[in-house]
């Protein structure tokens, strides 16, 4: 072990997992699938020898991208005899030897570097936007997205959130049939008109052969981009899409990690990407998506998962520090959609935006009261 900066190592003593069940306030249907009742994450905290606390976030959609259940066993099985004893401000190497001894999980590594992340800002006594090469925006314009099929309790919601200041709502499509969504989205301009952002996503809802008359239809709503309007693997189709749709075409299931990111921009299947802790595997994975994109032209977009206000913290930072991703983000499910977040304090949102935090590490902690009632300890092993 070495020093560094006067700082003595402090290696990992502890890992702890935890399988959270969060309440959701409604039900929500998207192309891929619907989500109601609850969501099912997972939580991971390292304590140092020195008593340091590193959380970390593991929030799987198994219809997108994994399971609670295998992010336990690849962090409490398969990792943690890399993790135990290690110096956690060795992030590259510790996350390269994850990427060589298990394949794929990228929300469990996720968890593990936002974990390992929070330890070395903390250390440090620096944000961890500051890790990540240091912030340059210290609000994030924030967006909501309207997933109800209840359309009419989607109209309360909005005009609730509008009154709370946020002016960005991304409707997810391709659900109910075409004409429900022309109605949602001339209802939601004839009630709100310009001054509202409105992004759309198919997640994946569209069968290539009707993809371009569909979308051609609701181009007249002015939406700034159009999400993975297609399958995942249909890159062809996205393809003939991005070349004729005027509006900008966001790939999101299509496009995992930095490697993806190349071979989609040689492709020509987007205009943007959505970057996602979850789906690259941590925020410096993401930091690579982006660079890839900046090189082609291409903006990115902060995008998420159904998480706690924990691993929304990773994206944040990881936002705030990455200037490529300039088209907002979508972490407001803590605030705005959980029926209660686990952090101790509230989630900061201000005004339709989200305040970066400046203290050291993630910035917040999770309320280990409310751990242990929404949570079961998954692993009891030191
Ligand atoms: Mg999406």
């Amino acid at each position: 072990m070495f020093e560094c900066a006067g700082i003595a190592a402090d290696a990992i003593a502890a890992l702890e997992v935890w399988v959270v069940r969060l309440p959701v306030r409604t039900r929500r249907a998207h192309g891929i699938g619907d989500i109601g009742g609850e969501v099912e994450n997972v939580i991971l905290r390292l304590t140092t020898e020195g008593g340091l606390i590193g959380w970390g976030e593991a929030s799987p959609w198994p219809a997108f991208t994994g399971t609670a259940g295998a992010a336990v066993a690849a962090l409490d099985v398969q990792l943690r005899p890399l993790l135990l004893g290690a110096d956690p401000r060795r992030v590259s190497a510790i996350m390269a030897n994850a990427d060589a001894m298990l394949v794929g999980q990228p929300e469990a590594k996720a968890a593990l570097e936002m974990a390992l992340f929070d330890l070395l800002g903390k250390q440090a006594r620096l944000p961890v936007a500051e890790l990540l090469g240091g912030r340059c925006r210290d609000r994030l314009a924030l967006s909501v997205s309207l997933a109800n099929p209840d359309f009419e309790a989607d109209l309360v919601y909005a005009q609730d959130l509008v009154d709370r200041g946020v002016g960005i709502f991304k409707v997810k499509t391709g659900v109910a049939g075409h004409a429900f969504d022309m109605h949602r989205l001339e209802t939601l301009r004839m009630r709100f008109g310009a001054s509202i952002d409105l992004r759309i996503d198919y997640n994946q809802g569209l069968q290539p052969e009707v993809a371009l008359r569909c979308l051609r239809d609701i181009e007249q709503f002015a939406p700034t981009f159009i999400e993975q309007p297609v399958p995942a693997h249909c890159w062809q189709a996205m393809a003939r899409i991005t070349a004729n749709i005027d509006t900008p075409i966001l790939a999101d299931e299509s496009v995992f990690d930095a490697c993806d990111a190349r071979r989609a921009i040689e492709a020509g299947i987007c205009d943007a990407i959505s970057v996602k802790v979850m789906k690259s595997g941590g925020m410096r994975a993401c930091q690579r998506v982006s660079a890839v994109a900046q090189s082609a032209g291409l903006p990115c977009y902060g995008g998420d998962m159904f998480e706690t206000g924990l691993a929304h913290l990773a994206g944040v930072h990881l936002v705030a520090a990455t200037p490529n991703v300039r088209l907002g983000c979508e972490y407001y499910q803590a605030s705005f959609y959980l029926q209660e977040d686990l952090l101790a304090e509230p989630f900061p949102v201000d005004n339709g935006e989200i305040v970066v935090p400046t203290t050291p590490g993630l910035g917040m902690a999770v309320d280990e009261d409310k751990l242990a009632r929404m949570g079961q300890r998954v692993s009891s092993r030191r």
